[in-house]
């Protein structure tokens, strides 16, 4: 099995934007990493993979993170992709399960929980973070994203997500695709897109078939013209560094940091997303107060 990969195309007259990813490798690192169950995996792999999708409609250097919150026992989702095609996250409660539903599937929707909320925030780089937000619709994911889309951005799209888990909880397959119809897109294409996507009632099971992103994609886009624009390789890849851990311990303020130095233990911080763990001595932490207070310049820059 090749490694993980989205494709970016569209449609020749500008109508139609469509990007389909396989993300197999990259769910069962996410599963590998926080033992999730097999719904738990279900759940945060499709929402690996929505977000995998969505940065790839940022520009270069952009990235974005969804959060889903919704009242089930699995807390709260978070996952987070670049334009580079890094994707990491994790979820609240990753051991919470729940039977299976009568027709065999995973019930991703009721460990979610169907009230709630799907926060989107796009990071621009240059500009501040906005979040933008809708309610959940099924706790399902891709509808929930889907619904994001017509709610906060009035355009109308498909989104399929999909993470087939075996009985041992390994990931058999995983990917998904996202087709926008721009504004004025005619009624034809549109038409056609929806009897397209019909015909890949599965994505996760196209993909375990063997189906690569590409052919994925000559489906959905039967009997509309396109190019493919672009290709991007896509991992599990955590950016959390001890720099980055002192600096959020810096910003978590004075107090807090004289409460932890006070405990004249080392301190402890794990990686939500990856599960490293990084270890500060009390000197480190003391030295981390004078830079909060400003008594002292960050060592590293
Ligand atoms: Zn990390």
């Amino acid at each position: 099995m090749g490694s993980d990969y989205l494709i970016r195309a569209a449609a020749r007259d500008g109508s139609v934007r469509a990007l389909v990813a396989t993300t197999t490798q990259l769910v069962s690192e996410a599963r590998r990493r926080h033992d999730t169950s097999a719904t738990a995996t279900a759940a945060l792999g499709r929402t690996l993979t929505g977000a995998a999708l969505f940065a790839a409609t940022l520009k270069d250097g952009e990235s974005v993170t969804l959060r889903i919150v919704g009242d089930g026992p699995l807390g709260g989702i978070i996952a987070e992709a670049d334009h580079a095609g890094n994707v990491r996250g994790y979820v609240q409660v990753p051991h919470a399960d729940l039977p299976s539903r009568p027709d065999g599937k995973l019930d991703v929707g009721g460990l979610v929980g169907r009230n709630g909320f799907i926060h989107v925030t796009r990071d621009l780089r240059m500009r501040e973070p906005y979040t933008s937000s809708a309610p959940l619709v099924s706790g399902e994911i891709a509808l929930d994203i889907s619904n994001y889309f017509v709610v906060s951005e009035q355009t109308p799209s498909a989104v399929a997500l999909g993470v087939l888990v075996n009985t041992d909880l390994s990931v058999l397959a995983a990917g998904g695709f996202f087709l926008q119809a721009m504004p004025g897109a005619p009624d034809d294409t549109i038409k056609a897109l929806e009897s397209n996507v019909a015909l890949i009632p599965s994505v996760s099971q196209a993909i375990e078939r063997g189906m690569t992103p590409e052919g994925i994609l000559a489906v959905a886009m039967t009997g509309i013209p396109y190019d493919v624009l672009a290709r991007q390789e896509l991992a599990y890849r955590c950016r959390c560094d001890r720099e980055r851990v002192e600096r959020a311990l810096i910003s978590m303020g004075a107090r807090e940091l004289r409460e932890m130095a006070s405990g004249g233990r080392p301190v402890e911080l794990t990686c939500h997303f990856c599960g490293t763990s990084y270890v500060f001595q009390q000197q480190e932490i003391e030295r981390l107060l004078r830079q909060a207070l400003g008594e002292e310049p960050p060592v590293h820059q």
